[in-house]
């Protein structure tokens, strides 16, 4: 009798690997048929969103995936086993995914609040400094348990933050890999397509990745956890002034801009400590830039009163604070 070889163990432990993964994913299996699908709630990048029923009221994202595509069956395997892993208040749960071609969908609890984006934005709002800090404070705490997880968003933005009677519930962790920028729009060689909204969350080491092709795959673009501080830094800025930085800029400029350094500089914001943090989130060097934990202790340790929330947009740029 032979023993087995190096590579034989090895081509053994791999069996028993995806053996292993496929018997836990499919304890997340939800039969297609299963679901009731109602109203379209919007389509993103990658797929559409519907209101539907399992169990109660569910979100059920469907994927636009090719079926002829192992390459993003498999990413997309491997994001349903990353999301079971997700378990904190400030994230939305979970629930399963169904993952037979060529339904495949994931399905989440259904956020009922309005988006972050939009309660910046809407004017009836009152979003006083204490509240501003306490929205900051769950979001960071949130993202805080994703990177404990090893676990990257890739995609914190206000839109994918819902407020529901004051709790904080970020979606769409995870799910973003270059396959949506390039199914974003139509698919051209050498073309880059750029989703509206999407520059100022991106930190400038992402920014100078990007390139116009169509060839991308998600490790091209150098997201980490300090690509995530950066997008969070935007989200403050956004709480802190009601809207985006360089908001009615073209993309060509503002990807010169923060590649050269310059951010906008929230002027109407009077407290250095709340103008502190965005700096500190958007350092150029990324290992310069806080962790979520870091951020969470300095929100605790703002003095509320003297913040002050600017109702408009201002134009000043500043340096980035290293360069
Ligand atoms: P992008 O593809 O650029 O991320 P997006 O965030 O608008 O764009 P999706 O994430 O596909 O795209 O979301 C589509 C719509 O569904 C949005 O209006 C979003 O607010 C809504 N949505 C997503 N997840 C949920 C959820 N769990 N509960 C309620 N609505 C949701």
């Amino acid at each position: 009798r032979s023993w087995p070889t190096r590579q034989n163990s090895k081509h053994l432990s791999h069996i028993l690997d995806s053996l292993k993964r496929s018997s836990v994913l499919s304890e997340w299996d939800i039969p297609y048929e299963e679901l009731e699908i109602q109203d379209l709630i919007g389509a993103g990048r990658f797929g559409r969103v519907f209101k539907g029923k399992w169990h109660g009221d569910v979100a059920i994202k469907v994927f636009n995936i090719e079926t002829d595509n192992d390459l993003q069956l498999a990413s997309f395997k491997t994001e349903v086993s990353m999301f079971r892993k997700t378990r904190h208040e400030n994230l939305v749960l979970f629930m399963g995914a169904c993952m037979k071609l060529p339904h495949l969908a994931i399905v989440t609890s259904l956020c009922k609040g309005k988006t972050l984006y939009d309660t910046v934005r809407d004017r009836r709002e009152t979003l006083n400094m204490s509240r501003i800090v306490n929205i900051a404070t769950q979001i960071a705490q949130g993202m805080g348990y994703l990177h404990a997880r090893e676990i990257l968003h890739k995609d914190l933005k206000s839109k994918n933050i819902f407020l529901e009677n004051g709790k904080v519930v970020i979606t769409d962790f995870g799910l973003f890999s270059v396959t949506k920028l390039i199914q974003y729009g139509e698919r051209k060689d050498d073309t880059l397509a750029i989703p509206p909204g999407w520059l100022p969350y991106l930190a400038p080491e992402v920014i100078t990745s990007l390139r116009a092709t169509s060839q991308y795959t998600d490790s091209d673009l150098p997201f980490s956890q300090a690509s995530d501080v950066y997008a969070f830094g935007t989200v403050w800025y956004e709480l802190l002034v009601g809207d985006l930085p360089f908001k009615t800029q073209p993309a060509e400029s503002i990807i010169w801009q923060v590649g050269k350094g310059l951010r906008q500089s929230p002027s109407n914001v009077q407290s250095r400590d709340a103008k502190d943090i965005l700096m500190q989130c958007w350092k150029t060097q990324p290992d310069k830039r806080p962790q979520f934990s870091d951020l969470t202790q300095t929100l605790d340790r703002l003095p509320r009163k003297r913040l002050t929330r600017s109702p408009s947009t201002p134009l000043h740029l500043s340096r980035s604070a290293e360069s």
